[in-house]
């Protein structure tokens, strides 16, 4: 089955297979390959050990964004977050829950943040400390220019937090020309294209120790997963470490290594969003965005304007088919969605087109287009 969703994504046989060995946390075999884990992801990022740490936490990605923002942003201090879809919104009640005030800046439907809106913003409120933004928004398909976002917010003296999630290990990235950084996320599976059940930050050392004892929380403190690497050594874990998942992301990042990094992982993204997007159109659907800000992640494809469309009867006809897409939709206006990313490349997307254009035609339905 191929999983065609924007995480958790098709995974290779290689990575799967890493799943199938038992470790003990304390073993000297497992100290160095946790250790080398979160040495690689570092250069992904753009940046060393010499500035900044990887940290790891158990769990899905919501679990390393209210990490930062417990970490970094202090009790009552505010954010400005664009609302740039529903990861914005995640990342919003993120901050409420734990007692962070968040000033919500509007972004228009299918539209990029403006960093000159940011700046406005931030001029306009002397209190907000940080920005809060989504890179690649998994809802609406849309990439956000991270580096420009960041710089509006640098200029301006505050200090921003990434959720990368939906874009690390693909998009560009190069946190040592952006010192307004305080924390980017991300998962395992989404780009790096290993399996869930680990989130990460990297953050700058000095910024971690400035940090130290602010989180409320033990679990969710990314300044003492840093100050725990840095006194019992790099390769130890605080808990009980997901010994398995992290041999998988190590092979998986082996092999992000050999696709050539990040920049040969979004040719092949952009490759997937070529033969998609043009294999839409030419069975007479509808994209939800015109290609000048449609992102290689996840697009949105508008419902047929028939009566006989019926999302999940068509998830059924493609499952049986061997694609697995969303079941459900996250856009103003009905539609389907299909990741780009994984272990997956454009004839996968070619032939995924012909399995819709065969559903479309099981569905009885007749007009394709979108109302
Ligand atoms: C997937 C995703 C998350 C995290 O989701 P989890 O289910 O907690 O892993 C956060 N932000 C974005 C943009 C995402 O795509």
């Amino acid at each position: 089955m191929k999983l065609m969703i924007p995480g958790p994504v098709t995974t290779r046989a290689e990575v799967r297979a890493a799943l199938a060995h038992d470790f003990a946390p304390w073993d000297r075999d497992f100290y160095p390959l946790y250790a080398s884990v979160r040495e690689r992801l570092l250069p992904l990022a753009g940046v060393s050990g010499e500035t900044h740490a990887s940290l790891p936490l158990q769990g899905s990605g919501h679990f390393a964004i209210e990490a930062a923002i417990r970490t970094f942003v202090p009790r009552g201090g505010k954010l400005l977050v664009p609302m740039t879809g529903s990861y914005a919104n995640r990342l919003t009640r993120l901050a409420r829950e734990c007692g962070r005030a968040v000033v919500s800046l509007p972004v228009g439907e299918g539209e990029r943040a403006d960093p000159r809106a940011v700046a406005a913003a931030l001029a306009a409120d002397p209190a907000i400390g940080h920005l809060a933004f989504v890179y690649s928004e998994t809802s609406s398909g849309v990439v956000h220019d991270a580096a420009a976002l960041a710089a509006a917010a640098g200029a301006a003296g505050r200090r921003v937090i990434i959720d990368a999630v939906s874009a690390f290990g693909a998009l560009p990235l190069d946190l040592s020309a952006m010192p307004e950084v305080d924390a980017v996320l991300f998962t395992a599976n989404k780009c790096l294209e290993s399996v869930p059940g680990l989130a990460f930050a990297i953050a700058p050392k000095e910024r971690l120790i400035a940090r130290a004892g602010q989180a409320e929380s033990w679990c969710l403190d990314l300044a003492d997963v840093h100050s725990h690497a840095e006194r019992v050594g790099a390769g130890s874990f605080r808990f009980t470490p997901p010994a398995q998942v992290l041999n998988a992301l190590s092979v998986a990042l082996a092999l992000l290594e050999a696709e050539g990094g990040p920049p040969g992982r979004l040719a092949r993204y952009r490759a997937n969003l070529r033969a998609f997007y043009d294999g839409v159109l030419a069975i007479g659907l509808t994209p939800c965005l015109p290609r000048a800000v449609q992102g290689p992640i996840v697009m949105n494809v508008l419902a047929p304007d028939d009566p006989r469309w019926d999302l999940q009867a068509f998830v059924d006809l493609l499952k049986m088919r061997g694609f697995l897409i969303s079941n459900f939709y996250d856009t103003p206006l009905p539609s389907f969605r299909v990741g780009l990313i994984g272990a997956l490349g454009p004839e996968d997307y070619r032939a995924a087109v012909a399995a819709m254009d065969e559903a479309l035609a099981g569905l009885g339905i007749r007009k394709r287009k979108a109302a």
